[in-house]
């Protein structure tokens, strides 16, 4: 490989995200802006790439290593491994995606005993030289060498007690001679051959490591969770180093130019003095608010100011700084886009189009499905915890917002066990990157230590759960599996609620609510309403979720599931009266019960869509759904059998006759099959009855509600049609009793009759099946349980997960919809459907229609809208004005694309012709 493999800083910009990381990309942008950044280089992705693929490093590249290392010398006037005045490097990862803490970092690179002398020289302080010399072979030994951090920390602290220590600072120089020979030992009686004194070793060691670590688990397991794809590859960053430990007059910190869980704009960040990099993040000790720095080191702090300002101006977005100041000087060491909350991606987008920093339609592209999915993400409902009068047992930092409710586990691995089965609150002193799966499993997590940078926070808010960190009143006895905090003993799957908005504990399981759309989340929907072109609507099945939809902007109801009205409490035994009787009078009497609480219903849910079309879905499922299971049954009768001469005479006899009735019932209506069984249209047609029902109850609920004038707009929907005469069937059923109902009340009602494309059969059928459909609503859970074969109840917990691990799919197709297969079934709908019937509305009412990616889909297909579950309709705004966005995008690329082709291709034409011309002559 004998290409370009290390750039200078000042050789880079923000363009070269893909070849240098975003950290390598960003430092370069900074050198280029003239901001205080110490000087280094970086190793491309490519280099990354090479080592993953070839398991060794590129030719050549420690060659241009060494070349740009010359550079680094000259710059800052020492060398590398000098026993004077040693230049000492630090090596960092830095993929063109950030992966906060996934990968390794090793400071203080370049010392061996030559060189710490050289150090002790140049800092004239022995204590820092040390200090600087434990913490190198402490990481390096960790992160290169692979012996655990935690081994080093075990013997750090023995010292610590030995001498009654608390402070890392009040260490004295000779205790650290002593640790840096323990750690020396250590790495000898591991590895057999000890620490690498050569200091370009160490370089071209740790260079390997941090490549090597783009493939470590906890890496995977975040690319994987974030869905960034495994042969992007990490670039390595290696700079000077600078010091905040050298004295009081030196400091490391983090901060962000906006507070990264509210947005407030302002400052907002957390720094120590005299420590070096890694002690603020790690929680060890408490760092101090950055507004402090303007009192301790005010013309530092006016710098920093000056340099957030600098920075955000320049990238118009939030920034998250790492900076360092060394002796009175300040050092920007990264500076990349900041992660933040969802409040804070709205807040933040909204308010930089109020200061005409970005436009409205870039403020759309900053937010994210899932930062919105956090804003929606419940919190305490305040009124019954006041009724309550539940208190808090204590308090940490609110660290990730939203409240949560699980069972408290103590550890990551127990907690990502559970987590599939139940809710879980990991609890712990604090995370490192090898919990993340449990953070993952968890719906909050709570730390006793740690600031709102630490890694608890960050990751918890990337995944965006609740969390409440640096809770220092909580004991935790992880041998005994408790903890306790304000009093109060808790047990490992005790209920607790956090609440990462306020950094509230509860010892209880409270309840939770989910807030509406107001303020700067309803300005982002408003925007997004006037650049979408896709409607919005929600599937909702009770007048509560349809009220919610309509608060969240649904503007209609695009699947009632009217099955879901009959399986409530004191429906079913009419229900099932329904289906197990064998008298046609008594067969009557149910429907005539259940169509008085179906018109109920259908008028509440008319009257809050008040005018917007509502789509009503006949009954659905296989009739046994609404009867007890067989297996249950078969279980109850052996048992009632087995105590048969017990039960003799007693009232449990009749239990038992009633079961075996039941049994015989259910064991009649048994498939194979059940869902591709009688279900769906198939039931209209063998129980006409039922269609009848359902029709007059919707009539008569949309003439009463229409009667108080309240506009109506009721579309009824078959499912499960694969055959346009079962459409048929059904269509002329349905039209009897609506004119029946209509004329007798001598009232003009228009509805709108149409179908579900959820059978293929029906997608490839179109043209036909549009003749009688007014209007198309794909299903797309059955279109592709039927497209794939894959049965929907089965599949996921079976093998679709290891498909997906495997990369046999590329994603679940329950959630993502399937554009090669399923979508082109459904393309061919629609531009079939559509030349059959001009300006068919079509719609998607599957589980796709809240996926974003899914939307992007129907949006370039040209669905007229899409439905989803309430709390996903903000979800969907969304989705459907960036999908908007993205296609005029891409029509605005392509046209001039087209453009330039014709200008150059008339140019050529030109000079074609003339030179034609003058050969002519
Ligand atoms: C579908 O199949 O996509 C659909 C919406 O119907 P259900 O999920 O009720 O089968
Ligand atoms: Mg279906």
């Amino acid at each position: 490989m004998s290409a370009k493999l290390v750039y200078m800083f000042d050789e880079a910009d923000a363009s070269m995200r893909k070849l240098l990381g975003g950290k390598g990309a960003n430092l370069g942008e900074m050198t280029r802006l003239g901001l205080p950044v110490p000087p280094g280089f970086t190793i491309t992705t490519d280099a990354c790439r090479y080592y993953s693929k070839h398991g060794e490093m590129p030719a050549g590249l420690m060659d241009q290593v060494r070349a740009a290392m010359t550079k680094l010398e000259q710059k800052m006037g020492k060398r590398f491994g000098d026993s004077s005045n040693p230049l000492l490097l630090s090596v960092r990862s830095g993929a063109a995606v950030s992966m906060p803490g996934m990968m390794d970092t090793v400071l203080n690179l370049g010392l061996n005993r030559e060189t710490l002398a050289g150090l002790v020289k140049s800092s004239s302080d022995e204590r820092f030289a040390l200090d600087a010399n434990r913490r190198f072979i402490m990481m390096f030994a960790d992160v290169v060498m692979g012996i655990s951090k935690k081994r080093f920390d075990a013997l750090f602290n023995e010292q610590k007690r030995a001498l009654r220590i608390k402070l890392d600072t009040e260490l004295p120089a000779a205790a650290l001679k002593t640790i840096k020979n323990d750690f020396l030992a250590l790495v000898l009686t591991e590895t057999g051959e000890g620490f690498p004194g050569d200091v370009w070793r160490q370089l071209e060691m740790s260079i390997e490591a941090v490549f090597a670590s783009w493939n470590n688990d906890r890496a995977i397991v975040y690319r994987k969770n974030e869905g960034i794809p495994d042969d992007m590859g990490t670039a390595v960053n290696v700079q000077a180093m600078v010091f905040g430990n050298l004295g009081d007059d030196c400091g490391t910190g983090v901060a962000f130019t906006r507070d990264p869980a509210t947005g407030e704009n302002g400052l907002y960040g957390e720094y120590l003095m005299n420590a070096q990099g890694e002690d603020v993040v790690a929680g060890v000790r408490t760092p101090q608010p950055i507004s402090s720095l303007k009192t301790v080191m005010p013309a530092v702090y006016a710098e920093f100011v000056k340099v957030c300002d600098t920075l955000e101006a320049h990238y118009r977005d939030m920034q998250d700084l790492e900076f360092t100041i060394e002796r009175g000087k300040l050092y920007m060491l990264q500076a990349r886009t900041g992660k933040r909350t969802g409040p804070a991606a709205v807040r933040i987008a909204v308010e930089m189009v109020g200061e005409g920093l970005i436009t409205r339609q870039e403020a759309i592209d900053r937010v994210s499905a899932s930062h919105l999915d956090q804003l929606l993400h419940p919190r305490i409902d305040a009124k019954k915890l006041e009724a309550s009068g539940v208190t808090p047992i204590g308090s940490g930092i609110a660290a990730s917002p939203g409240a949560a409710v699980g069972r408290v586990y103590f550890d990551a691995d127990t907690a990502a066990n559970h987590g599939e089965t139940e809710p879980v609150i990991l609890v712990s002193d604090e995370t490192t990157p090898d919990d993340v799966h449990g953070m993952l499993a968890s719906k909050g997590v709570l730390t006793v230590h740690g600031g709102k940078t630490s890694h608890a926070a960050v990751v918890a808010r990337g995944f965006g759960i609740p969390c409440v960190s640096g809770c220092e009143a909580l004991d935790l006895d992880e041998e005994a599996l408790t903890a306790s905090l304000g009093g109060q003993l808790i047990n490992e799957g005790d209920w607790i609620t956090i609440n990462g908005s306020t950094g509230e504990v509860y010892n209880t399981k409270l309840d939770l609510v989910v807030p509406e759309v107001s303020g700067n989340f309803e300005q982002l929907m408003s925007w997004c309403d006037a650049e979408r072109s896709l409607s919005i609507r929600a599937n909702a099945d009770n007048p509560r979720d349809a009220a919610q939809a309509v608060a969240f902007g649904a503007e209609g109801i695009g699947l009632c599931r009217t099955e879901h009205m009959f399986f409530e409490r004191d429906r079913l035994p009419i229900v099932q009266d329904m289906i197990l009787t064998e008298d046609e009078q008594q067969r009557q009497a149910a429907l005539q019960k259940l169509e008085v609480v179906q018109q109920t219903d259908f008028e509440s849910i008319f009257r809050v869509m008040d005018g917007r079309p509502v789509t009503i879905r006949l009954l659905d499922p296989p009739l046994h759904e609404f009867l007890p299971s067989y297996d249950e049954l078969v279980r109850e009768v052996t048992e009632l059998r087995l105590a048969a001469n017990v039960l003799k005479g007693t009232a449990l006899q009749g239990v038992l006759d009633d079961k075996v009735a039941m049994l015989k019932a259910v064991e009649a209506m048994r498939e194979a099959n059940p869902m591709m069984g009688l279900r769906g249209v198939r039931l209209s047609v063998m129980l006409p009855g039922l269609v009848a029902m359902q029709v007059r109850a919707i009539m008569r609920a949309a003439i009463l509600v229409k009667g108080k004038g309240i506009a109506v707009n009721p579309e009824i929907m078959i499912p499960l049609v694969g055959h346009i005469n079962e459409l048929k069937t059904v269509q002329s059923q349905l039209e009897a009793v609506a004119k029946e109902i209509l004329d007798a009340a001598h009232i003009e009602l228009p509805y709108k009759f149409g179908t579900m494309i959820e059978i293929p059969r029906a997608a490839l059928t179109a043209a036909e099946i549009a003749g009688t459909a007014e209007f198309f609503s794909f299903g797309t859970n059955d279109l592709t349980q039927m497209t794939f074969g894959y049965s929907r109840d089965d599949a996921e917990g079976r093998f679709l997960q290891t498909y997906v691990d495997r990369g046999v799919l590329e994603s679940n197709p329950f959630e993502t919809l399937d554009q090669a297969g399923v979508g082109r079934l459904m393309e061919l709908a629609v531009s079939e459907g559509r030349a059959a019937r001009a300006g068919l509305k079509c719609g998607i009412c599957g589980e796709h229609g809240g996926d974003p990616k899914s939307i992007d889909f129907c949006h370039n297909l040209g669905l007229d809208y899409v439905s989803c579950s309430p709390y996903r309709v903000p979800i969907a705004r969304l989705a459907a004005a960036q999908a908007a966005l993205r296609a005029n995008g891409a029509k605005a690329a392509k046209g001039a694309k087209t453009a330039k082709g014709a200008k150059a291709a008339k140019g050529a034409k030109t000079a074609k012709a003339a030179k034609a011309a003058k050969t002519d002559s």
